[in-house]
C-alpha cells in the first residue's frame, strides 16, 4: 500500500464504501491520511463496571460472559451481551446488530463506549461503540481506552470504519512518508517529525500532542504553499521581461493631477510610487492593490495608465460588469480627452461598426486606452504596444482571460485591485505569488455611513422617513438578496418591491426603479441613469450594485434580510452611499429571529474598517464564504486554519523566504525533498499561477 494507492482497495472499503469516502474528498490513501480529526473523545479512562454512573457516557473493558437476543423485542434486531470484570457485571445492548453474535462469542474481551442508563436494576451500556480486544492487547483507539478521533462523517460511514481505515493507512503507508522538511529545519524551528506529527494528528497520546502535531501539519501546509509561490515568481521574474515604463517628463500626469478636484491621500502617493517603480523595471509588474470601499483606487490606476501612455504606451482596463466598465470609461475619458488622451470602450454588445473602428484604432496605437469588461478578450485583439493591464474590482482575474491577452504581443505590466479588502493571512494564501500594496486610509473629510439595525415593527416609520428625505432631493438604495420571488424561500424579492414599496404611504408619489443582474445591459443602464439623475430617486436593488458603482447623491440605504450577506458584501454595499461627502445612513432591516445573525450584523453598526469588518467575516464564516462562492481559487488547507494559525503562516512564510534566498529554484541537492512536496502538493495548480 502506497500513499497514491486508491482508497477502495483497502480492506473493507470496496466500490460501495469508496463512493460515500469520495463525498468526503477522499480518493486515494493519501486523502485518507489528511482526513484529519474535527475533534477529539478522551475516552483514556476506563469505569470498573459496577461503579458505571447512569446518565452519563463511559468506557468500560470486560469479558463476555453470555450473549442472547430477546425474544420479544426480535423486529429491532436487538443484541445483548453481559459483561464482567473484577468490579461486576454490567449489560451492552445494540440495535440492528444481529451480526454481532457471530463476533461476541463468550470468553471475548471487549471495550465498550457510549451512554450508560438503569435498566431492570442492571446497569447498561446502549447501543455503545466497541472494539474486540485480542488477549492481551490494548485497545488500539477505535472506540475508546483512549483518546479517539472523531471524524467528519458522511451517511453510511461511521467512526468507526474511518478510524479502522485511518488506522491501517497510518500503519500500512504513513510510516513510511519521507519527512519533507530537512532536519536542519526541523531542529531550528522545533518542529516534530513528520510521521510523528501524521499520527498523532489521528491518535494522540494525550490532547497537547494532538496540537503540536497538527501545528506541523499546518505548518507543511503554509511552507510549501509558499514555496510554490515563491517558485513561480522566481521563474517569472527570470523569463519574462517587459518594456520599463518611465515617462520621461510627467507633464500629463502633472496636468491630472492639477484638474482633479481633490489632493490625493499620502496613501494614495504611496501607493502610487511602489507601481512606478514596478513600472520602471524590465520585469513585469505583477501587483494587487488592495483597498477599502471608496479608498481611491481608481484615481491610483488611472495615473498609472497616464504613465504608460507618457511613455508611448497602451493600458487596458478591465472591469467586471458592464455598468462598471462604462462608468469608468467615462470618467477616464473625462480625465484623459483634456490631456489629448485618445480613450474607447469595448463591451459586449458593442455594435460591429463602432468595434471595427476601435479594433483598428488599437491596432494603430491611436487609442490609448480602453476600458471594457472580459468581453474585450473574446475575440482577438492586437495593440500596437500594450504596456499596462488594469484589472478593477477582482479577487482575482480568471488566469486564463490574462493569459489571453497576453499571447498578443511582449509582455505587459499587470495591477489588479481588489473588490473587497482580505485580511492579510487571506491574502498571503491566495495571492502569495504578487505583490500586495495596501491602501487603508480614507480621503480626509469622509464620513462613513451611519449603520443601523432596525426590528420589523419600525419599519414603516423608516419607509416614511426615508420618503421624506427623497421628497427632498435625495437618492436611497433597497436591496435585496433575491430578483425575483422564490417558492423556497419567505423573503422579499426586488422585483416584487419595486412595485409594492410605492405603495407605502411614506414613499406615495415617488418614483421608483429596478436594477438587477438579470436585466439586459440597455435597460440597466437606463435604471442606472434614472437614478442618478433623480428621475427615480428610489432604486430597489440586489448586489448588482456591490461592486464599484459610484453615484455621490446616494446617501440612504435600506437593506432588507441583510442577514443572507457576508458582513464583507454588506460593507461593500453600504460603500455605495455617501460617496458625495456628508452624512448617509445605511438602514439594516433586523433578522426576525435575532440570534447569531443579529450579533454578527451588530459588527457593521461599530465597525467602518474594511480590513477589520473583513476580519471578522473570516472568524465567523471561513474564508470560502468571506471570499464567494465564485471560483476563489483558494487552495485547500486541510491542518491549517487562517484564522487561528496566523503565526504559523508567518513562520512558514519567513522559512519559505530564507530557503529560497539561499536557493532560488530549490535546486541544491539538500532540498530535494522540499522541491519533490512543493511539486506533489501545488504542482498542478503552478502552471495557471505561472501565466500571471
Ligand atoms: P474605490 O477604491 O472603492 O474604487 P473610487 O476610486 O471609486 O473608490 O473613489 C471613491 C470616491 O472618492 C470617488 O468619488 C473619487 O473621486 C473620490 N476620491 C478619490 N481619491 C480622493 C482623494 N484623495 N480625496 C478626495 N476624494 C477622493
Ligand atoms: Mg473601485
Amino acid at each position: 500500500m502506497e500513499a497514491n494507492t486508491p482508497a477502495q482497495f483497502l480492506p473493507g472499503i470496496g466500490p460501495r464504501r469508496a463512493a460515500l469516502l469520495q463525498k468526503l474528498g477522499i480518493e486515494t490513501v493519501w486523502d485518507l491520511l489528511w482526513h484529519l480529526p474535527r475533534a477529539f473523545s478522551d475516552r483514556s479512562h476506563l469505569t470498573p463496571l459496577a461503579r458505571l454512573v447512569p446518565g452519563l457516557d463511559q468506557t468500560a473493558v470486560g469479558e463476555v460472559v453470555d450473549t442472547g437476543a430477546p425474544r420479544t423485542r426480535r423486529r429491532m434486531g436487538l443484541f445483548e451481551a453481559a459483561l464482567q470484570d473484577e468490579s461486576g457485571v454490567a449489560l451492552a445492548v445494540w440495535f440492528h446488530a444481529p451480526y454481532l453474535a457471530e463476533q461476541m462469542r463468550r470468553g471475548a474481551r471487549v471495550l465498550v463506549s457510549g451512554p450508560v442508563r438503569m435498566h431492570g436494576g442492571m446497569r447498561q451500556f446502549m447501543h455503545p461503540e466497541y472494539e474486540i480486544l485480542p488477549p492481551g492487547a490494548p485497545p488500539s483507539g477505535l472506540a475508546g481506552g483512549r483518546i479517539v478521533p472523531v471524524y467528519p462523517l458522511t451517511g453510511g460511514l461511521t467512526q468507526k470504519m474511518l478510524r479502522t481505515w485511518i488506522r491501517l493507512a497510518l500503519d500500512e503507508a504513513g510510516a513510511q512518508l519521507e519527512d519533507p522538511l530537512p532536519e536542519e529545519s526541523r531542529e531550528r524551528l522545533k518542529l516534530p517529525g513528520f510521521a510523528w506529527a501524521l499520527e498523532r494528528a489521528h491518535f494522540p497520546r494525550a490532547l497537547p500532542e494532538s496540537a503540536r502535531a497538527r501545528d506541523r501539519l499546518a505548518f507543511d501546509e503554509f511552507l510549501f504553499l509558499q514555496l510554490a509561490f515563491g517558485l513561480v515568481r522566481g521563474n517569472r521574474s527570470q523569463l519574462r521581461t517587459a518594456r520599463p515604463l518611465r515617462a520621461a517628463g510627467g507633464l500629463l500626469e502633472q496636468r491630472l493631477r492639477a484638474a482633479l478636484p481633490f489632493r490625493l491621500t499620502q496613501g494614495q502617493e504611496d501607493v502610487l510610487r511602489e507601481i512606478r517603480l514596478d513600472l520602471g523595471r524590465d520585469r513585469p509588474m505583477n501587483r494587487l492593490l488592495q483597498g477599502d470601499v471608496g479608498s481611491g483606487k481608481t484615481v491610483v490606476a488611472a495615473l498609472a495608465c497616464l504613465i504608460a501612455v507618457e511613455s508611448g504606451e497602451q493600458a487596458v482596463y478591465l472591469a467586471p460588469t458592464e455598468i462598471l466598465a462604462l462608468q469608468q470609461q467615462a470618467l477616464l475619458r473625462d480625465w484623459f480627452s483634456p490631456l489629448g488622451i485618445r480613450t474607447a470602450g469595448l463591451l459586449g454588445r458593442t455594435k460591429a461598426k463602432e468595434r471595427r473602428e476601435t479594433l483598428a484604432g488599437l491596432v494603430s496605437g491611436e487609442i490609448q486606452v480602453v476600458v471594457g469588461t472580459h468581453a474585450l478578450l473574446e475575440d482577438p485583439v492586437e495593440f500596437r504596444r500594450l504596456g499596462l493591464i488594469v484589472v478593477d474590482e477582482q479577487h482575482r482575474f480568471g488566469v486564463l482571460q490574462r493569459a489571453r491577452l497576453r499571447e498578443k504581443g511582449p509582455w505587459p505590466h499587470c495591477l489588479v485591485m481588489s473588490a473587497t479588502p482580505i485580511p492579510r493571512t487571506l491574502s498571503l494564501t491566495l495571492h502569495g505569488d504578487l505583490d500586495v500594496s495596501v491602501l487603508r486610509e480614507m480621503p480626509a473629510g469622509r464620513l462613513p455611513p451611519r449603520t443601523r439595525l432596525v426590528p420589523e415593527s419600525k419599519r414603516d416609520d423608516l419607509l416614511r422617513w426615508v420618503g421624506e428625505r427623497l421628497r427632498e432631493g435625495e437618492r436611497a438604495f433597497f436591496v435585496y438578496p433575491l430578483v425575483e420571488e422564490s417558492e423556497q424561500l419567505d423573503l422579499r424579492d426586488a422585483t416584487r418591491m419595486a412595485e409594492t414599496l410605492g405603495r407605502h404611504p411614506g414613499l406615495a408619489g415617488i418614483q421608483i426603479g429596478l436594477l438587477h443582474g438579470r436585466m439586459k445591459g440597455e435597460e440597466k443602464e437606463r435604471a442606472i441613469a434614472a437614478f442618478r439623475e433623480g428621475a427615480t430617486p428610489c432604486l430597489v436593488t440586489t448586489t448588482v450594485v456591490e461592486v464599484g458603482v459610484d453615484i455621490p447623491k446616494a446617501t440612504i440605504m435600506v437593506v432588507e434580510h441583510p442577514e443572507r450577506f457576508g458582513l464583507s458584501q454588506l460593507h461593500q454595499l453600504r460603500g455605495r452611499v455617501g460617496r458625495g461627502g456628508g452624512v448617509s445612513h445605511v438602514f439594516l432591516l433586523q433578522p426576525p429571529d435575532g440570534g447569531p445573525g443579529l450579533r454578527r450584523l451588530r459588527v457593521l453598526e461599530k465597525e467602518h474598517d474594511g480590513f477589520r469588518v473583513a476580519e471578522e467575516d473570516l472568524r465567523l464564516r471561513g474564508p470560502g464564504d468571506l471570499l464567494g462562492t465564485a471560483q476563489h481559487g483558494l487552495p485547500e488547507l486541510k491542518a491549517a486554519d487562517l484564522v487561528r494559525d496566523p503565526g504559523i503562516l508567518l513562520a512558514a512564510r519567513e522559512e519559505a523566504a530564507r530557503v529560497l534566498g539561499a536557493d532560488p529554484g530549490l535546486t541544491h541537492p539538500s532540498r530535494a525533498s522540499l522541491r519533490r512536496e512543493v511539486l506533489k502538493r501545488h504542482g498542478a495548480r503552478m502552471p495557471l499561477l505561472d501565466i500571471g
